[in-house]
């Protein structure tokens, strides 16, 4: 029987980085990976002949600095174009807005809408940027024992606290409110412009499942100010080659480290011998041993898919049953001969379509949309963001055409009438309609649509109720408590495996922290 030092089971991105990481430190590793290609939710497919699309990820900035100069990542290929403009809003009433990397460009912006909002922007971000700086700092490490067993758990508490000692009096009250208020409770303390709210509001949403008055949506927003493009904090950019192209990085990277990758590789089922993790056997019987498991795995699938429940603790056990990790999103990708007209900002090709571009008027918009998730409906008119990587990188598409991701909320993995199945047409009609109401040509310039709904998002990337994370980033499913109490270390009731997915501190994104922690924690115990 074959022998690891490691396994990796799943080559989403985290586990990628997982194994280049303990290649590196000259374990034998190997990868397994369910589909033909590596990368996970971060992947570039030829869906259409001559069309590389992101099919899920589209954007990065969560990637980590230290991830990619450890792995040597630019010179396996990956690149990025910071996105500048960073947003574009159009209104109904046939506004716009911008927000640009260059901050005064943005409070020109701003002051259009409210001159009082463009005074207090800069304060905001500086705040934003002192709180997400300390809480940045706690990405790439394990989180401390939670409850507190003895001691030097204790002790770690104190370092923990000793870190957010560097927050004045005011960050740390701002910081307690990031983690319990609504996203929209949080910027009304700071702005009255409903348009420079909605705005910014998007990133509390998107992935979550709550609206943008839920508590803890501000939560989501810091989480997406929680990276940057070359060094420059917030910013979100465009990979050349697609989100695949990330994936494909670190596997060249780990694979150069010596790791070696399966693709068509599903496991069946973890193998356990007295309370250990000794090996797992593949969808076709094969089985391969190791001394230590990772799974890349949300938390779901790997305890209550690929183990015997009788394995587990039954406390455990009933704590995993009770993860909440129902998706609300679904992604459109469409095919088009040509670029979206907006009304608010006539022209083509134009600085907007190098932007996010938002639709969703308003806050309370945004809310009503999710009234209807929250009674198992998909959203009448749906939050989208849009996004045209051709415009960036025109190799993705063949000569002349466009490619165009959108990010839709809210749509419930749990419908309480019909299925995803039967929704699909109504769907896409509605999503046409809305966009055609901001850039009436949008109709006559598709010429293809792939719908993935949170079912189709479970089905092909094989993330459990499609939810983007791997889990809700709700604060009882973060840090000590991700992805439950007790056990936010990486290792799990069972000896020799841990976990490396998105399901572990500090969750989701493509963002390789999971993955780098994983891979520390486990050559620890090596
Ligand atoms: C539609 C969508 C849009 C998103 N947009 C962005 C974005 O723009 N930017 C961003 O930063 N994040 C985005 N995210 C979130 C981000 O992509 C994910 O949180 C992240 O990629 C998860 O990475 P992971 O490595 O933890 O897990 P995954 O990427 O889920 O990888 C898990 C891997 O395990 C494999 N697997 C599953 N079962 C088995 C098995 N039995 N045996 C072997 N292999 C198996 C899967 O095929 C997969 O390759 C988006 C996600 C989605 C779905």
């Amino acid at each position: 029987m074959l022998r690891y030092d490691a396994i990796i089971i799943g080559a989403g991105h985290n586990g990628l980085v997982a194994a280049a990481y303990l290649a590196r430190a000259g374990s034998k590793v190997l990868v397994l990976e369910r589909r033909e290609l590596v990368g996970g939710c971060s992947v570039t497919e030829e869906i259409w002949p001559g069309y590389r699309v992101s099919t899920a990820a589209y954007l990065t900035s969560l990637l980590q600095e230290r991830i990619i100069r450890d792995l040597d990542l630019p010179r396996f290929g990956y690149q990025v174009d910071a996105k500048d403009p960073a947003f574009f809003s159009a209104f109904p009433d046939g506004r716009h807005f911008f927000m640009w990397q260059d901050r005064s460009k943005t409070l020109a912006e701003i002051a259009k809408f409210s001159p009082r909002d463009a005074e207090v922007y800069p304060a905001y971000e500086d705040q934003l940027e002192r709180i997400a700086q300390v809480v940045e700092g706690l990405l790439l490490t394990t989180p401390p024992q939670f409850p507190p067993r003895g001691l030097g758990d204790f002790l770690e508490y104190l370092k923990l606290a000793a870190k957010l000692r560097r927050l004045g009096a005011k960050d740390l009250v701002a910081l307690v409110k990031i983690f319990t208020q609504s996203a929209a409770e949080f910027l009304d303390e700071w702005f009255e412009s409903e348009q420079v709210k909605v705005t910014l509001a998007t990133d509390g949403v998107i992935g979550a499942n709550g609206g943008p008055r839920s508590p803890g949506t501000a939560y989501i927003l810091l989480h997406h100010c929680m990276g940057g493009v070359a060094g420059h904090r917030g910013l979100w950019g465009f990979v050349r080659g697609g989100m695949g192209a990330v994936s494909e990085a670190i596997a060249a990277s780990a694979k150069a480290g010596g790791a070696e990758i399966r693709t068509n590789a599903a496991v069946a089922k973890i193998l356990v011998r007295d309370g250990r993790a000794y090996g797992v056997a593949l969808e076709g019987g094969e089985e391969i041993e190791a001394g230590a498991i990772a799974s890349n795995l949300d938390p779901k699938l790997t305890f209550l898919r690929l183990l015997d429940e009788r394995d587990l603790d039954p406390e455990f056990l009933a704590a995993i049953r009770r993860y909440r990790i129902e998706g609300t999103s679904a992604k459109i990708n469409l095919a088009l001969n040509g670029l979206p007209e907006f009304k608010a900002f006539p022209g083509a090709p134009g600085p907007h379509h190098r932007a996010t571009m938002h639709i969703c008027p308003d806050i309370e918009y945004v809310e009503r949309a999710w009234d209807d998730a929250k009674y198992g409906r998909p959203s009448e008119r749906p939050l989208l963001e849009l996004t045209i990587p051709t415009i960036y990188d025109p190799s993705l598409a063949p000569p002349g055409k466009h490619i165009m991701g959108i990010f839709l909320q809210y749509a419930p993995y749990t419908l309480r009438e019909h299925t995803w199945d039967d929704l699909l047409d109504p769907l896409a009609g509605r999503v046409i309609s809305l966009i055609e109401e901001y850039a009436p040509n949008i109709r006559r310039i598709v010429e293809r649509i792939q719908i993935l709904t949170p079912l189709d998002l479970e089905r092909r990337f094989g993330i459990t109720g499609g939810n983007i994370f791997h889990g809700e980033m709700s604060l009882d499913q973060m840090f000590v408590m991700r992805p439950v109490a007790g056990w936010a270390r990486y290792r799990t009731p069972l000896r020799g495996l841990y976990l490396c997915g998105s399901g572990a501190h500090p969750g989701g994104g493509v963002m390789g922290a999971p993955g780098y922690n994983c891979a520390r924690e486990m050559l620890k115990s090596r």
